[in-house]
């Protein structure tokens, strides 16, 4: 038996393990923006050359997936035959129509399902799940004898729909609860129930999309469901599970450090739609834009150190915009740090030069913690904008608008009751020029 030489071997190893960080370098992160349309959201309404503007700049900023759920939600089976056009077909329609604007764009295409969540019309009283803590949604049963047939089925409609609008679904992304679940003995426990549905519903979807992923997302999954999900998917259907995005709790940054399937690569989910603090509540942006850009780069800093390879920003519109731009450019590392992307998106989007993109991202910063902001009075809100009406002038390059933030009448305050310190909804409409690709500025509407 021949020796090795010990010398040949050290050089060996320290090759391969130069060469290892390098082919991980290679490949790009994922970042995924979930651009859930439900609820009459932005997403839900938006017209195709909204959405294609908004995730043409997503992509800019770094992400490449482009994620959609179908939330049935008081609408009836839109394949059943029946001649009326209802919500469901409205929405589906214009769904379909996102999925083929991301495609066009050069995004991923993924499904986000939530397998027994199904149409009004199909809550026969025979198949409704059982509730239980975490199981909300037109939701039910697989267990029942036709309710598992008619999951799929209508899985199957909308794999064909896709596949026949010309639509090449990258991946589906399955989550068991928000909506789903069922709390009767025979699907306990819920999450081997839900693992099993969502097999089933993958080897249909690979019918009409061969290529199709599957990949799941851990939102209000206890430790435990994550231990057993994770052997019963070794045993079962070893190296199916592409990735796990992960939950991260509210005010929290990083994700928790449960097991997952043999090959599943680590993924976050990451709630944009909040700035710095959770509180006062407004995790929907209802109230006005977001900013986040102490958590988000706190977030892509713990990630990093996590080992996680992807994001999934779950998003519900424009005003968590700057948002996006701050999750997508951190993690794929365009941008080094947030006060390096605030400065960046003043550029691209308000025309400033370099001395005013730093007041402007010590301006956005601000709105980190909006309640404590002391915004200017009525009246007064301004910027100095010479931006004309021709929208795209900024990212294109031409005919850039020049701005300044406006001038706060203090520095950010720590006190004070917090609705009268929020800025824009309580008052008549500023007098505002600028107009600077404003479908994408949601910040815009702050002035
Ligand atoms: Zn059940």
């Amino acid at each position: 038996m021949r020796r090795t030489n010990p010398l040949a071997l050290l050089l060996l190893l320290i090759l391969s393990g130069l060469a290892r960080p390098a082919a991980r370098a290679a490949e790009a992160p994922i970042c995924e923006i979930y651009a859930a349309g439900h609820f009459g959201n932005w997403y839900e309404v938006a017209g195709v050359n909204e959405m294609r503007r908004v995730l043409a700049e997503a992509k800019a900023w770094g992400f490449n997936r482009y994620g959609d759920w179908f939330d049935a939600i008081d609408c009836v089976d839109l394949f059943s035959g029946d001649p009326q056009y209802s919500l469901a077909n409205a929405l589906w329609d214009l769904k379909r129509t996102h999925f083929q604007t991301a495609q066009s764009l050069g995004l991923a295409t993924d499904l986000v399902i939530t397998p027994n969540h199904v149409y009004r019309d199909q809550l026969k009283p025979e198949w409704l799940a059982k509730r239980g803590p975490r199981i909300q949604g037109q939701l039910i049963c697989p267990h029942q004898p036709g309710a598992r047939e008619a999951i799929l089925k209508n899985y199957q409609n909308l794999f064909a729909d896709l596949a026949k609008a010309g639509v090449n679904l990258t991946a589906i992304n399955s989550a068991p609860y928000d909506y789903g679940g069922c709390a009767c003995d025979q699907c306990k426990p819920w999450i081997i129930t839900f693992a099993q549905l969502t097999l089933d519903i993958h080897k249909l979807a690979r019918t009409y999309h061969p290529k199709v992923e599957l990949h799941f997302i851990g939102w209000w999954w206890t430790a435990e469901e994550h231990k057993h999900f994770a052997e019963w998917m070794d045993e079962h259907a070893p190296g199916t599970a592409v990735s796990m995005a992960l939950h991260i709790p509210y005010d929290q940054t990083g994700v928790a450090d449960v097991p997952l399937p043999k090959g599943c690569r680590k993924h976050a989910f990451v709630q944009i739609g909040y700035p710095d603090q959770s509180t006062p509540r407004d995790f929907y942006a209802k109230t006005g834009p977001v900013a986040a850009p102490r958590r988000l780069a706190a977030t892509v800093t713990n990630l990093s150190t996590q080992s996680v390879t992807g994001v999934m920003a779950y998003s519900e519109g424009i005003f968590d915009d700057l948002n996006k731009a701050l999750l997508s450019a951190l993690f794929t590392g365009r941008q080094k740090n947030s006060p390096d992307v605030l400065r960046a998106y003043a550029r691209r989007y308000f025309g400033a030069d370099d001395a005013q993109a730093g007041k402007w991202a010590d301006w956005l910063a601000a709105w980190g913690k909006p309640y404590s902001v002391d915004a200017p009075p009525p009246g007064r809100r301004s910027i100095t904008c010479q931006a004309t009406a021709r929208t795209g002038a900024a990212a294109s390059g031409n005919s850039r608008p020049t701005c300044s933030p406006p001038t706060r009448r203090s520095a950010p305050v720590t006190s004070g009751p917090p609705s009268a310190s929020r800025a824009p909804t309580n008052s008549g409409p500023p007098k505002r020029r600028c107009s600077a690709r404003c479908t994408g500025l949601a910040l815009c509407a702050t002035f």
